[in-house]
């Protein structure tokens, strides 16, 4: 296979004390016009060329008069996350290593995966909400890298404009159209746990000014926060992921430690709420349960029925996750035979159970498993960079 992966850049990015207009919600844009004495509807406007453009240069924006946009460039600016390292597959998958924050920053990863559904090429965008997790369930290795920070909305949203823009940039901006058909929220972190700007940005994929997704290709994975199950259920409508993992409580103790704080009495209960919140109309007409298969651990017959019982009254669609390893993982796979057996079970007893299927290293790195490649590739990265420079030291000491 080739690979077209390019390193983009390693500098510190310049600091500005301009505003970020990328992430703002549209009610938040509304508001920053109207303090700048300026009608509302230009919120409008600017949404359009920054999310269906991919404009980030006020100058370009021609339905904005010339006097606007001279005092836009003055006191805001369009900026998405540095992007660091991009890597584009032949099989269609593509990779995006940012650097957030200040500084040196922190690493998050961003994955696109194409795949050919029956309304045509999909292409489903894997998003981080935060760098690192608190939250520690026992087979993720972003858990063991424990919780650096959160990410602020431009740079949620930032990932997406990204993705969208890296297939428009040899196209007219007249002719510019958005790639992404589906979002996940299965990145690094735990959604939740970073309430509003995920939401902000979520309302952003939603909005007709900006990307225009509809409700159920935006998907939220949660391993369980109830209380802000709750609370999103009133904030947006979008479609939701539990990650389960575990039908009782003891195991899901041991591998999503939340669940101690959380059980399945009031998880599952929840997610049943945020079903029933607005009807059959929404994007809500089940859960998504995800559960990564372990050897030995949770894929035994006995697991299957007690999901069949767990599960029974809610309106759901099982996703069995094939485990990705990874180094000093506590873990195996659960093998072949085991997932399809256990599939089997569910789907005899009325479920609609599927497979994640993978796709090598490319699908590998897709969900719950970024940082530990991003950390590697750094200092992979960093060791390459030393040798370069212990290579000049010896080429100059020589000459
Ligand atoms: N924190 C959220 C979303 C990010 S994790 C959540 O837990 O739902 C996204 C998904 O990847 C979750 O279902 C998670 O359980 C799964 N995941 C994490 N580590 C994994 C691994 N090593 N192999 C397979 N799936 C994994
Ligand atoms: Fe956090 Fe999700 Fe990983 Fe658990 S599976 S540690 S909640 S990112």
């Amino acid at each position: 296979m080739t690979h077209d992966a390019v390193k983009i850049s390693t500098h510190t990015p310049e600091v500005t004390s301009k505003v970020n207009l990328l992430g703002m919600s549209r009610v938040q844009l509304e508001q920053f016009f109207e303090k700048l004495g300026e009608k509302k509807f230009r919120a409008g406007q600017v949404m359009k060329w920054v999310h269906q453009y991919f404009v980030t240069d006020f100058a370009q924006m021609t339905n904005i008069s010339g006097k606007l946009r001279e005092k836009l460039e003055k006191v805001c600016e369009v900026k998405a996350p540095e992007v660091v390292h991009r890597h584009y597959s032949q099989d269609g998958t593509r990779k995006w290593v940012f650097r957030v924050g200040d500084g040196e920053g922190s690493l998050v990863e961003t994955v696109l995966i194409p795949a050919d559904d029956k309304t045509g090429a999909r292409k489903t965008l894997c998003i981080s909400s935060q760098v690192g997790c608190a939250l520690d369930c026992s087979f993720c290795s972003t858990g063991k890298q424990g919780f650096q920070r959160d990410l602020t909305p431009d740079e949620i949203i930032g990932q997406l404009w990204v993705a969208n823009q890296s297939y428009m940039e040899d196209v007219e901006i007249a002719e510019r159209t958005r790639s992404v058909t589906n979002v996940v929220m299965m990145g690094m972190g735990e959604p939740l746990l970073n309430f509003k700007p995920v939401v902000d940005s979520m309302s952003l994929m939603l909005d007709d000014f900006a990307y225009g997704m509809s409700k159920r290709r935006v998907t939220l994975s949660t391993s369980g926060i109830v209380p802000m199950i709750d609370k999103l259920a009133e904030e947006l409508d979008v479609a939701l992921a539990i990650s389960l993992h575990a039908p009782n409580n003891e195991l899901r103790n041991e591998l999503v430690p939340i669940n101690k704080k959380y059980p399945l009495e009031q998880l599952i209960p929840a997610a049943q709420r945020y079903i029933n919140k607005d009807g059959n109309e929404s994007a809500r007409k089940h859960v998504t349960i995800e559960y990564v298969m372990l050897e030995g651990v949770n894929d035994k017959p006995e697991h299957a029925q007690q999901m069949i019982t767990l599960l029974k009254n809610l309106p759901s669609k099982i996703n069995l996750i094939p485990f990705n390893p990874f180094p000093h993982a506590p873990y195996g796979r659960s093998s072949r035979n085991r997932i399809m057996a256990f599939q089997k079970t569910l789907s005899d007893a009325g479920f609609v159970c599927t497979i994640r299927q993978t796709r090598g290293d490319d699908i590998d790195a897709a969900c719950g498993q970024l940082v530990g490649q991003v950390a590697d590739r750094t200092r992979r990265a960093e060791q390459w960079k030393k040798k370069i420079a212990q290579q000049g030291e010896i080429v100059r000491s020589q000459g």
